[in-house]
């Protein structure tokens, strides 16, 4: 794509490609699709997001908290709408009012809920979520048939409707680890122990991303994916490739080229020194705008992320800056305000966000999700 020289730096985010996403994950799946669009749809914009995955034909939308919910609902987006982090606080009747389903991750929580939804017309609609082996929100395999048994009354008293039972796998990433087999199988368990105690949610659920491409055993009756919905590997290295393309580029203008000699040292803490006569220029985006600090690591400058310009990766040098970092030219002058693609999908040349995940010692999830910062966003 070309962009005028010194045009701001800015997030593009091509909605055809999570509508396509959308499309590919939920045939690939063959059952409905939840489009996770938390942390502002990793990074790409919840509302935006919510709406292109709709219409590629996502049947429920799922966000980390309340709030997030709730703001999609003020932002227009209906339909089935499921939501899993909630604090005490929350406003659960609000989002009962709302028609979003909120997940109990405890019988604790449950009870919260209980005294919230006490004396509303209508049942609310409520998940539970379970911990069946990766010890962080849901209910405990020893509190199910309580969890159950008080769920169960509550559907009986018109407090509430148990619209669905689900789980989140640890180790969806690596297919072979043990603990797949294991977390599947508790669900079943629970799925048993539930049944025995007359709950029947429309709903069961345990599949994100990964676990949806690699494990059709566990696809239930719903799959959750954010990660693919952006068209970003979920497991890279294993069998996931079904045609996923990237949503997000972000570009940025070449601010300035300089020469370096032999021993100037780069950025704070002289992290990078030249030890020969270089050109470097300046890219005007920084941590600020979600670029990892730690972009080109001290002592791993073979391995520093790049960027590309007129079609050529140029690397990070020293410490990206809270606003801006430099990259190495090897001697070339490229113009002033030259596009600079700092990240994009691989079919444009650029570092994609594996790469750049790879470079600072993360996953491609955390990198998509912190861009942002003073950065525009742009939607095609
Ligand atoms: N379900 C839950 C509960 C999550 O927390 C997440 C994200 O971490 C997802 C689904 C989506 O996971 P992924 O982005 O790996 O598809």
């Amino acid at each position: 794509m070309s962009r005028p020289l010194l045009g701001p730096a800015e997030i593009v985010v091509d909605l055809a490609a999570i509508r396509g996403n959308a499309r590919l994950l939920r045939e690939t799946a063959g059952v409905p699709l939840v489009a996770v669009v938390k942390a502002d749809g990793y990074g790409h914009g919840a509302v935006e997001s919510a709406r292109a995955a709709k219409q590629g034909g996502a049947d429920w939308i799922g966000t980390a908290t309340v709030e997030e919910a709730l703001a999609l609902r003020a932002a227009g987006i209906d339909g089935p709408l499921l939501c899993w982090i909630a604090g005490p606080d929350s406003d659960f009747a609000a989002a009962a009012d709302a028609g979003i389903d909120v997940s109990a991750h405890g019988l604790g929580h449950l009870e919260t809920m209980a005294a919230a939804f006490a004396g509303r017309a209508e049942p609310a609609r409520v998940q539970l979520k379970l911990d069946t082996g990766m010890s962080r929100a849901g209910s405990p395999r020893a509190e199910w048939p309580a969890l159950f048994g008080r769920a169960a009354e509550g559907e009986r008293a018109g407090l509430w409707r148990i619209t669905g039972i689900w789980t989140h796998p640890a180790c969806a990433d690596d297919p072979a680890h043990p603990a797949n087999d294991r977390q599947e199988q508790a669900f079943r368990d629970a799925l048993a122990l539930a049944d025995e105690h007359g709950l029947r949610p429309e709903l069961r659920h345990f599949a994100n991303s990964a676990t949806a491409l690699l494990r059709p055993s566990a696809r239930f009756d719903a799959v959750r994916c954010g990660i693919a919905l952006y068209g970003l590997d979920p497991a890279p290295g294993e069998a996931t490739d079904v045609g996923l393309v990237p949503a997000m580029t972000v570009h940025a203008p070449l601010l300035m080229v300089k020469d370096l000699a032999p021993g100037d040292g780069v950025s704070y803490g002289h992290h990078w020194v030249a030890d020969h006569a270089t050109t470097v220029g300046l890219v005007p985006v920084g941590y600020g705008d979600g670029i990892p600090r730690h972009a080109s690591r001290p002592g791993a400058a073979d391995s520093a992320a790049t960027v590309s310009i007129d079609g050529k990766r140029r690397p990070i040098r020293g410490s990206v800056c809270m606003d801006q970092f430099v990259v190495d030219l090897g001697g070339d002058r490229p113009e002033v305000g030259s596009d600079v693609l700092v990240l994009g999908p691989s079919s444009a040349g650029g570092p994609t966000a594996q790469d750049w995940a790879e470079a600072c010692g993360t996953i491609n999830y955390e990198i998509v999700t912190r861009i942002g910062g003073r950065m525009s966003r742009t939607y095609l």
